[in-house]
């Protein structure tokens, strides 16, 4: 157990991907590194516990890359999924440093895997972790340990000492010991997004924040967010934005993580409580769509909807982990998940009767639609026909909130007057509105901490030693 009564070179709050980068980078720097985990040990790590892929660029193929994914083409990728809302020095400046964390996050005992199958095609551009987060975090601790890292869990940091935008100490509380006072040099903050706190969701979404599911860590409940940006710290990006998607209502509240997300949208309908369809199931190919379904869900009724298909396609998709509800006719189904039976019969046949011929093929945008129906169903629409019918329940899954810390390049924290901390940095989820005002690209959430967590951890370090 380290000597918490010592001043360290470098403070981190939080045990995920971020914050181990972080930690790595600086004791690599030759700091001494102290990281305070608020979950205990089993449960450290956070989100990144469920992460599978990381997105980086890089100018050819690899062993597990199957081509090159450019500097140029990542950044198109990331204006247009933002629709603009990104800081560009910034994100340039992490989609450069990109390239060489591939590497570098391999020199830290990380392996990689082939991309995995399913419905993301996303094996030319995400490096997947051998064995998941779960094995990738592991991997990060070990190296850590093996540095000299200090690090405590069920370490949550309740309090922090901040004057004139300069880092003091922060208060430790651990259900052993009680409180104490951690003192640093520098501070990392790597303690994720507010997610996890349903009171703070609700100051925006309402009462509806109550339906929805945390598929990550309890854990991140934006403490050290609010602290700081009560102490000064600029804050970026806007409340409500988040990335969300449907996953099964039948999940747990929290960390039900990667087995609870539904990738069969593309393959039915979607109807809410009212047994109406509300969007177009088909806009675009499902890796650019799935991040919307769950602010969609979050808009209907009572934050409820169910995807309905029926068993032609039932090995079309990856399959989760609550199995189908299932019935042998439209009405036994919409007894089953307590519809109308009138209107889902209704919505089902106005959809068939609109299907128009096409040749179906889910990889591409192919010309199975639909006609004279609002809203259209504008690809792979087919008739849902073959008995027995199928329903997931789904509700709005969270993943992670964008409000932040600003930051610059050094991820060094700007305070709310424009001039940057005088020693305080941020990486990963705290600090991802800097890159992702609004929208999602698959894999950028573990990009975001790798490089923001290695840059914070460098410049923490050459900060204490100056
Ligand atoms: C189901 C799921 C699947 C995902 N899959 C992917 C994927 O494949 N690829 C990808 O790029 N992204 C993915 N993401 C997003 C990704 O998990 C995050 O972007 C990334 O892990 C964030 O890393 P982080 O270190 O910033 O935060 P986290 O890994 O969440 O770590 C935050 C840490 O802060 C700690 N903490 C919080 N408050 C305190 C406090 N007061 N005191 C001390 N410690 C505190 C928490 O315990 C936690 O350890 C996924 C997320 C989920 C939920």
């Amino acid at each position: 157990m380290a000597d918490l009564t010592q001043k360290f070179d470098v403070l981190v709050i939080g045990g995920g991907n971020a914050a181990l980068c972080a930690a790595i980078a600086a004791r690599r720097a030759g700091a001494s590194v102290l990281v305070l985990e608020g979950a205990p040990k089993f449960y450290r790590g956070g989100n990144t516990r469920h992460t599978r892929n990381m997105r980086c660029a890089h100018d050819s193929a690899t062993e597990i890359l199957t081509g090159p994914y450019t500097e140029e083409e990542f950044w198109d990728d990331l204006l247009r999924l933002t629709g603009g809302q990104t800081d560009e020095e910034l994100a340039k400046f992490m989609i450069r440093e990109s390239k060489d964390i591939l590497n570098w996050i391999v020199e830290q005992g990380v392996r990689w895997q082939p991309s995995l199958g399913g419905t993301l095609s996303l094996g030319r551009t995400n490096s997947f972790f051998l064995g998941g987060g779960r094995a990738m975090l592991n991997a990060l601790y070990l190296t850590a340990e093996k540095l000299g890292v200090e690090i405590a869990y069920d370490a949550e940091v309740v309090d922090l000492q901040i004057e004139d935008g300069m880092f003091l100490s922060a208060t430790l509380k651990q259900p052993v010991g009680g409180a104490s006072e951690i003192r640093a040099s520098a501070l990392v903050a790597a303690a994720g997004g507010f997610e996890a706190n349903i009171e703070w969701l609700k100051e925006y979404w309402g009462e509806a924040a109550d339906n929805f599911l945390i598929r990550g860590t309890p854990y991140n409940r934006g403490s050290i967010l609010k602290m700081l940006l009560d102490k000064g710290v600029q804050d970026i990006g806007d409340p409500t934005q988040c990335h969300a998607v449907a996953i099964d209502a039948r999940a747990p509240k929290f960390d039900g993580g990667i087995i609870t997300r539904h990738d069969s949208v593309v393959f039915g309908i979607v109807v809410n409580k009212h047994a109406q369809r509300f969007y177009d199931e088909g806009e675009d190919i499902w890796p650019k769509r799935y991040a919307i379904w769950g602010r969609l869900v979050a808009a209907q009724p009572d934050q409820i909807a169910y995807i309905i298909f029926d068993s032609s396609v039932v090995t079309s998709f990856m399959p989760t982990l609550f199995p189908p509800i299932g019935a042998p006719t439209i009405a036994e189904l919409a007894v089953k998940l307590e519809l109308d039976p009138a209107a889902l019969e209704k919505t089902l046949g106005d959809f068939n009767a609109a299907v128009q011929p096409g040749t179906f093929d889910h990889t591409i945008l192919d010309d199975c639609r639909t006609e004279g129906i609002t809203p259209a169903k504008t690809h792979w629409a087919r008739k849902i026909e073959h008995a027995p019918y199928l329903a997931y329940p789904v509700r709005p899954g969270i993943t992670f909130t964008y409000l932040g810390t600003r930051v610059n390049k050094q991820s060094r924290m700007v305070m709310k007057d424009g001039k940057p901390s005088a020693n305080m940095f941020a990486a990963g989820e705290i600090m991802a509105g800097n890159v992702l005002g609004k929208g999602y690209a698959a894999g950028i959430g573990m990009t975001i901490g790798s490089v923001f967590g290695r840059v914070a951890g460098r410049e923490a370090a050459r900060n204490a030693k100056n």
